[in-house]
């Protein structure tokens, strides 16, 4: 696979960063990951309007890079370079503040931010959609500003093994007793034909595929509440399911090995499922055509 770094095209295999990167040392920076769909992008700007917001909070200056034209002309070519023009792929990009000797706060000079993009096969989980996947749940252990898809993931990659090693597809996380999200997803249920999901908050991540979901719902006619759904509500839930980049809209069929009504994907997750399938395929095939 090929990548970006710093100006460069090369291999990833050869693509290295400094010690003294303040990524590496404190995580000090922000990631955003594209799917890609026939070499096509989906949804770009809104993946850099976020970055751009993490970038914000963080006071890491904006890399010339990070805009809609350069982007997609990096990813066009690390894409098409490492054959992923045809099927799936993501393409990743990191934003750290740079690299300086270790100091906690920012260095006095502003280093230029280290910026490094690359590209991945990717082949969407269908089989498990079908049967719908198994969650657990486990206290939400991260920090007050969740918005920012900072590159410091202990508590997701903690969540996400928890969930492997229980058989589950991911843990859905619950802070004073509400649902916040997934460990790389959001989270939905379904209530008396109403969907419900956390508000964007600092609690969580504003996922892209969340606000194309909760579009394509309300295009449909189907009612959208933004609040949180309380722990003592799942066993209630009539459907409930994922959403995000890699997992598009996944149902969740059992949490905690207890089922969720009948235990199977229910008819609004699968009308979502197939409506948002449908929405990706229509707008990276657009985008393709016109090239
Ligand atoms: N929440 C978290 C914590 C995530 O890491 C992700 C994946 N980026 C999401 C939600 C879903 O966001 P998106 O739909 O933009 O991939």
């Amino acid at each position: 696979m090929l990548a970006y770094l710093n100006g460069s095209f090369l291999p990833r295999s050869a693509a290295t960063i400094s010690v003294d990167d303040r990524g590496f040392i404190f995580g000090d920076g922000v990631y955003e990951v594209w799917r890609a769909v026939r070499g096509r992008l989906f949804e770009t700007d809104r993946h850099i309007a976020r970055l751009v917001h993490g970038l914000g909070e963080l006071r890491i200056a904006v890399p010339g890079v990070i805009e809609s034209t350069q982007l997609a002309e990096i990813a066009d070519r690390l894409l098409s370079q490492s054959g992923l023009t045809q099927g799936e792929a993501t393409f990743y990009v990191e934003v750290t503040r740079g690299v300086a000797p270790r100091t906690h706060q920012f260095p006095a000079n502003a280093p230029a931010p280290t910026v490094y993009m690359t590209v991945n096969r990717f082949t969407p989980a269908d089989e498990l959609r079908a049967r719908g996947a198994a969650a657990i749940t486990i206290p939400d252990i991260r920090w007050m500003r969740c918005d920012i898809k900072s590159i410091q993931l202990l508590p997701n990659v903690l969540g996400k093994q928890a969930a492997v090693e229980r058989g589950a597809v991911d843990s859905l996380m619950i802070r004073d007793g509400m649902v916040t999200e997934g460990s790389h997803a959001n989270f939905m249920g379904v209530i008396d034909g109403v969907i419900r999901t956390h508000p964007t908050d600092n609690l969580i991540l504003p996922g892209i595929t969340r606000e194309v979901v909760l579009e394509i719902a309300r295009g449909l006619g189907i009612p959208v509440v933004e609040e949180p759904i309380a722990e003592r509500e799942i066993e209630r839930l009539d459907e409930a399911f994922l959403t995000g980049t890699t997992t598009d809209v996944m149902p969740i069929v059992r949490v905690n090995d207890r089922p969720i009504k009948s235990g199977a994907p229910g008819p609004i997750t699968g009308r979502l499922v197939t409506e948002f399938r449908a929405y990706l395929d229509a707008a990276c095939g657009a985008a393709h055509a016109t090239s």
